[in-house]
């Protein structure tokens, strides 16, 4: 086994080759049926060895071990309920082939389940998922980590913190899987991504699969350009095609390895091949990258708070929303205590729409919130509102479980420079990732500049001593009560100082008013003067259009803008079901209906209002989280205006949908079946690997308007053509639409679908063509 520090010099002085595809591999070579790949493991390990081997002997230098998919929840649903003994014998196979030579990563990939509010999971669950899994890959000494194939920053932060609650001293690589449009499943961009896991305590930053080299460039030098951390990359060999009935990747190994070098050029300190890459493909890039010396980056990383969708520039002014905070506000904090999400939801929602960029949230009295709810809270703002959250926790304990849990880079509001409040924050934040408020006061507040600048410098000190530089801290120059005597200039003085030494700035204003007339005046006020000596970020009540107004024309004026929020256009009840807001959609569904009837509500407004939303989607104005929120904010919609018709009227269209035999992956086809579902249609949703036989008597009996079929391996795509040949056996004619990860238009069609579906949305578009309605 070598060491984390032993691995990265390795990379300081050359550029790694990674293997290439396991399952395309197993695929071709087993004799022998198997569930899963990591099946062969045990019932034929001469053939992983041979892989392995193959792998060595093409010059790879790090072999992964044929254990991706081996979380206790993946190899269940293929049947097997004890993953231990093929994970341990995939890591001895590995090690064997490896020899002395080769490096040898524990292959970690994702459990194929949503995290909350978009589906069933959770960060606790997931971590135990791949706490199990990487503690057998240690006991058998691998040499590393690699986590792979990721599509959710939760999920991903989730496995590693498990790796490294087992071993600070083992190599870790993390790799997400991005989309042609440059995003993860659930929305996250490259940017984002390289920040939000440049916090943690990680080794290598990459990139894997879904695409090919040729669409990953673009995408890789984004995260070249951003990311301090070595980067690597292990593309598919093109986007694959139909041949003779079989899935082909088109980019042959001479051709990859020409690619393998340009990602080198920009910086890549280990090239490897994903879906579709073979020992020959591998053999080209070691060819091509061995002799070349490691390119040195000059990476230019943001300041920047992020949620899974949405990366906020602190370089430009921010303001935070103050407005999540129980005191003085009993029904707010009935609420909290009551775990009632909806009311906590609508303060967020307003604050977004008023122009807020972060959310401030505060439990108030924390002892009687439940933490499940305040995870609830800060999952929900994060995913369906897209706004990154400002952590105002009081307790260290439930402070560091939320850092624990949140999807991407929070705001940790605050800390004193006093040791004892300054260093536990300092560590939860290198342990977890963020950006911390610290406020330059000690026991007391010095009431001249010097003695807070004096504190700034100290956190400063202490901050870098655990590797936290200053574009993770943001000072707070703080503001008194002008009332009680205190000069509001020294605190301007202070910012004004702040922002000489280049370094962040952030206050509240409400305590400058307190017991005096005219507050809001009084606080606008000083807000104008705090902008022209340089603020970076407030924390306000948004609602406050004084304050806004106020602030707008000061930033203005001050040749600054506010960091723009994005959307805000839509209206109506597109806009309430963007937004989550059920109670509004529904209360202008059911008054609508009243003056027009509920017929003409579903086909002219809801039924639109949806597919709106669609286009949306499309266009990449809004992400899968918000396309989730809507699905399920229209439903009690949907179930009203059915209520308030007669039988016949709302006879529903019906959509059968299943994933093809052999596949087990089903994320797409249950947001198609979601999505679908909230379009109005009756969704008879078969399930995973379902059998074709099924699938057949399911289209018999239901008469449905289209069949969708998923098949996200490209082992398992032809699984398509075998039902579109089933059918046409029976008699059956129906519309087919197809969609999964490894297709595309062309194969679709060859496989004898009608159409391709890129996403949920064209499933909805080819119904609506469809409809005899
Ligand atoms: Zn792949």
């Amino acid at each position: 086994m070598r060491s984390r520090s032993e691995i990265l010099g390795m990379m300081k002085n050359r550029v790694l080759v990674i293997d290439g595809s396991f399952g395309v591999e197993v695929q071709r070579r087993s004799r022998t049926p198997f569930r899963t790949p990591e099946e062969l493991n045990r019932i034929e390990p001469g053939t992983v060895r041979s892989i392995h081997r193959d792998y060595v002997s093409a010059g790879a230098d790090v072999l992964l071990t044929n254990t991706f998919g081996g979380t206790a929840h993946k190899m269940s649903l293929s049947g097997i309920s004890d993953p231990v003994p093929y994970i341990k014998e995939g890591a001895r196979l590995a090690r064997e082939a490896a020899g002395d030579g080769a490096l040898v990563f524990g292959d970690i990939g994702p459990t194929g389940i949503l995290p909350y509010p978009l589906g069933e999971g959770n960060f606790e669950m997931f971590y135990s998922e791949f706490k199990a899994q990487a503690s057998v890959l240690l006991g058998e000494r691998v040499d590393g980590i690699l986590l792979e194939t990721f599509s959710d920053i939760l999920e991903l932060k989730a496995a590693v913190r498990a790796v490294r609650d087992l071993s600070e001293d083992v190599f870790l690589g993390v790799s997400m899987t991005f989309d042609q449009g440059g995003r993860t499943l659930t929305g996250t961009d490259p940017i984002n991504y390289a920040l939000t896991f440049n916090d943690l305590s990680v080794d290598a930053i990459g990139m894997n699969c879904s695409l090919g080299p040729a669409e990953m460039l673009p995408l890789f030098s984004e995260l070249a350009a951003i990311c301090p951390k070595p980067i690597f990359i292990e593309p598919n060999a093109g986007l694959p095609q139909l041949e003779d009935g079989n899935m082909t990747y088109p980019v042959g190994p001479e051709e990859f390895s020409h690619y393998a070098q340009e990602f080198a050029r920009f910086g890549a300190r280990m090239v490897g091949g994903c879906c579709g890459t073979g020992p020959e493909h591998i053999r080209e890039v070691s060819r091509a990258v061995k002799g070349m010396a490691p390119v040195k980056r000059d990476p230019h990383p943001r300041a920047v708070l992020t949620s899974p969708a949405s990366v906020v520039d602190l370089d430009q002014f921010t303001i935070i929303g103050e407005r999540i905070n129980p005191a003085g506000r009993k029904k707010l904090r009935e609420a909290m205590e009551k775990g009632d999400l909806a009311l906590v939801m609508d303060e967020a929602r307003a604050q977004v729409q008023a122009g807020a960029h972060v959310l401030d949230v505060n439990f108030g009295h924390e002892a009687s919130v439940d933490w499940s709810f305040m995870e609830k809270v800060i999952l929900s703002i994060c995913y369906n509102l897209g706004t990154p959250v400002s952590l105002d926790i009081q307790s260290t304990e439930i402070l560091e479980a939320m850092l624990r849990i949140y999807p991407g880079r929070p705001l940790v509001n605050s800390s004193t420079c006093k040791e004892e409040d300054l260093m536990p924050r300092l560590g939860m934040l290198k342990k977890h990732g963020g950006v911390l408020v610290v406020l330059s006061m000690g026991k007391d507040v010095p009431h001249d500049v010097n003695g807070r600048i004096v504190n700034v410098r100290k956190a400063l000190r202490k901050a870098g001593s655990q590797g936290i530089g200053k574009d993770r801290l943001i000072f707070d120059p703080i503001v008194l009560s002008l009332g009680a005597g205190y000069d509001p200039q020294a605190t301007l003085d202070t910012i004004g100082k702040l922002k000489e030494l280049k370094l962040r700035t952030c206050c509240g204003l409400s305590n400058l008013s307190i017991g005096l007339p005219n507050r809001g005046m009084l606080n606008a006020s000083f807000l104008a003067m705090a902008v022209k000596r340089g603020l970076t970020s407030v924390i306000m009540n948004p609602l406050d259009e004084t304050l806004r107004g106020i602030l707008d024309s000061s930033l203005m004026l001050d040749l600054r803008k506010a960091t723009p929020k994005g959307g805000g256009s839509e209206q109506g009840i597109v806009k309430c079901l963007l937004d989550g807001d059920a109670p509004g959609a529904l209360k202008l569904i059911e008054d609508t209906a009243a003056a027009k009837g509920p017929l003409l509500v579903l086909e002219e407004i809801l039924k639109p209002a949806m597919e709106r939303i669609g286009i949306l989607y499309s266009e990449r104005k809004i992400y899968l989280p918000q396309l989730i929120q809507a699905a399920q904010t229209s439903k009690p919609c949907f179930d009203r205006l059915e209520s308030l018709m007669p039988g016949s009227a709302n006879a529903k269209e019906k959509f059968v949908i299943a994933t093809v035999k052999g596949d087990i992956h089903d994320i797409g086809k249950n947001i198609v079946a979601a999505i679908v579902r909230s379009s109005g249609y009756e969704v008879i949703d078969l399930g995973r690997d379902v059998d074709t036989e099924k699938i057949v008597s399911a289209v018999k009996e239901h008469a449905p308007l289209a069949l969708g079929l998923s098949a996200m391996m490209t082992t398992t795509a032809p699984g398509i053509s075998e039902v579109v040949k089933a059918l046409k056996a029976n008699g059956l004619k129906v519309p087919i639409i197809a969609g999964g990860a490894s297709l595309n238009s062309d194969l679709v069609l060859k496989l004898g679908a009608d159409r391709y579906a890129k996403d949920a949305v064209d499933a909805v578009t080819f119904l609506k063509e469809r409809s005899r309605g």
